[in-house]
């Protein structure tokens, strides 16, 4: 069963289906309603889950590491498009510039590397992130 903590209270909410097929979550306390309705926040919301998935939150960390979490994802989805982008483009210049784009490609890929084990670290260390 897939988990996401209310934005509000931290309360871990279980997902839910609506009859359409599309995953919503409820915290009943808050009044909070999430819907996931686009095909963007439905692979952002696996994203997301497989960055929690077996790692137990204390409670109180939470809100803090899951918009840590947030933010590095959403960092990585933008450098992949940069990448798409330069893919794009190669082989349309010259050589130089082609040469230039690789040189980028490479450093964003090494960004997205470091970004990688930043996750890591920010989803498995314990509280003290
Ligand atoms: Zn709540």
């Amino acid at each position: 069963m897939q988990k996401l903590p209310c934005f509000l209270c931290g309360r871990q909410l279980d997902q839910r289906i609506d009859k359409n097929g599309k995953p919503y979550f409820v915290c009943d306390p808050c009044g909070t309603q999430i819907f996931i309705r686009r095909k963007t926040g439905i692979e952002n919301l696996n994203e997301l889950v497989r960055t929690l998935k077996g790692r137990d939150l204390p409670f109180r960390e939470h809100a803090r590491v899951l918009y840590k979490i947030q933010a590095v994802l959403a960092e990585i989805r933008g450098i992949k498009k940069e990448i798409k982008a330069l893919d794009g483009e190669l082989g349309l210049f010259s050589r130089d510039k082609d040469k230039e784009r690789k040189r980028a490609r490479e450093l964003l890929n090494a960004r997205i590397k470091t970004l990688l084990s930043q996750l890591k670290r920010i989803a498995y260390s314990d509280a003290h992130v």
